[in-house]
């Protein structure tokens, strides 16, 4: 990929999230990602070149520097910062522009700056050989699986019903969605199978914006507003089935949509659960047992005991980074207050206790070397600061879980096998690989934000008591 010889034929649209549209490369295994800003500002972008080149490269450091070190660097890929010509910035965004969903469209890519993330594409991993099944990736964003235990929490509804959950009323009040999703993140964080393959049915049933599958590289089911959902379903169970034909289905071809939508959920507890490249100890630490009471999940239902969350699983990490959130944001906000204060005061701290960055080692000792008990300090609070960010970073992650057929060969040229194979009533393996992604830091001024948002989603339920369909 030579920089100065870029061509918007080589790219084309791949997807996008609240503030940044994803192209991917048409050959090789890479994406750029360009930021967005409100449409409004379209005539005027709201920073210079260099700031957004700042903002890129920030996302990187906090990436590869703070967030890579708390999730586990075997899951983080940060990419680096390229700049672009313009005229090719231009093209793309003029080529990209049909393709995007309308929803998103209040906000538009930045064609002024030239700068962009460079990543590698990871739903079509470099491991996919052309000739074999395409590899299905699935992407996930669990948002936040633990209910606040905070003296500071000042409503209990809030230790009862998961943040999730309680947004989604807010949602469906607000017009932003038609439909609540039945999705619970404290049942996918559980560690219990079942629970787990509860939740992600419900992520299948109401993708949102928390589910998306691609094959090959493709996107062939996410939310698409206002289509058929049963015809969704279909298509995904179309493109699902040649994967999970396997002993006596692979011969008779008969299997029915529920085997196959089972088999696709029991491999993908499976990848979650797993170390991240297979294989991997299986130390199982915690209980799991927290539960959401707006979970339509029926305890009585689980026939094997919770077994919490391997602690080298990717599910273990966010959850850990999420948990970085002590004191809420109900507790946190007077601590955002005093560091605020302090900068009034001394406008030149805000360099030295590192509010914008740069997201380096120092941003993470600070983050990590905190005080246990409140001293009334702004290193205290700053120190708390940090903590919730990264954890905000956690809550909004993205998990991409790519497989890949494996054993196809092995099958053919090994009769043993292929005569288990036929009795096993066990699905094919997949070669599994698991990422995160989505990894920016949140400003320190959204924190204020957090509070009137978190205000508005609990009075929003109490009011509606939960009550809505
Ligand atoms: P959000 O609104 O969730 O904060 P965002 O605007 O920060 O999203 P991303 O989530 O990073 O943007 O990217 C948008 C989408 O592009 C992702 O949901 C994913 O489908 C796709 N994507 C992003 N990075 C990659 C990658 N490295 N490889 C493949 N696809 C990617
Ligand atoms: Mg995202
Ligand atoms: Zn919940
Ligand atoms: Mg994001």
């Amino acid at each position: 990929m030579e920089l100065d010889k870029m061509d918007e034929n080589d790219w084309k649209y791949h997807g996008e999230g609240n503030k940044s549209l994803v192209v991917s490369h048409v050959q090789l295994s890479r994406v750029l990602r360009l930021l967005k800003y409100p449409a409004e500002d379209s005539e005027n972008p709201p920073q210079t070149a260099e700031q957004a080149f700042r903002q890129i490269q920030n996302i990187v450091d906090f990436s590869s520097n703070v967030m890579s070190s708390l999730l586990g660097e075997k899951f983080i890929h940060s990419g680096e910062v390229v700049k672009l010509p313009l005229e090719f910035v231009r093209q793309l965004s003029i080529k990209v522009q049909h393709q995007r969903p309308v929803w998103r469209c209040d906000k538009v890519m930045d064609i002024y700056s030239g700068c962009a993330l460079c990543l590698p594409n990871l739903t079509s991993p470099a491991l996919h050989q052309p000739t074999h099944t395409p590899p299905l990736c699935i992407e996930i964003k669990p948002k936040c699986g633990f209910l606040p235990s905070s003296k500071h929490v000042s409503k209990d509804i809030k230790t009862k019903v998961c943040r999730f959950c309680m947004h989604q009323h807010y949602k469906v009040a607000n017009g932003k969605w038609k439909r609540r999703s039945l999705y619970c993140p404290l049942d996918l964080f559980s560690g219990n199978r079942q629970r787990m393959h509860f939740a992600i049915r419900h992520l299948i049933e109401e993708p949102q914006n928390n589910f998306k599958i691609f094959k090959g590289g493709q996107c062939i089911y996410s939310s698409k507003e206002g289509s058929d959902d049963s015809l969704d379903l279909n298509s995904l169970l179309h493109h699902l089935r040649p994967y999970f034909m396997y002993g006596n289905n692979r011969i008779n071809c008969h299997m029915t949509s529920k085997a196959v939508l089972n088999d696709f959920i029991q491999v993908l507890v499976n990848a979650l659960l797993s170390g991240g490249g297979g294989g991997g100890v299986t130390d199982r630490r915690g209980e799991g047992r927290s539960f959401c009471e707006a979970s339509l999940f029926n305890r009585e239902r689980i026939r094997h005991g919770s077994q919490g969350l391997p602690s080298d699983s990717v599910l273990f990490r966010i959850l850990q980074t999420q948990m970085l959130d002590t004191l809420d944001i109900e507790g946190l906000h007077p601590l955002y207050r005093r560091v605020e204060q302090h900068l009034q005061d001394f406008p030149k701290e805000r360099t030295r206790l590192q509010i914008e960055g740069p997201y380096n080692e120092g941003f993470l000792e600070k983050l990590q070397k905190c005080p246990t008990e409140d001293d009334g300090s702004v290193e205290y609070a700053v120190s708390k600061v940090h903590q919730y960010r990264a954890a905000m970073t956690a809550k909004d992650c993205s998990i991409m879980v790519a497989l890949v057929p494996s054993g196809e060969e092995e099958e053919d040229d090994d009769g043993q096998r292929r005569f288990r194979d036929f009795l096993s009533p066990r699905p094919p393996a997949f070669s599994c690989s698991v990422s995160i992604l989505d990894l920016d830091p949140k400003p320190f001024d959204s924190i204020p934000r957090q509070l009137r948002l978190d205000q508005k989603i609990v009075s929003c339920y109490l009011r509606t008591g939960g009550a809505l369909p």
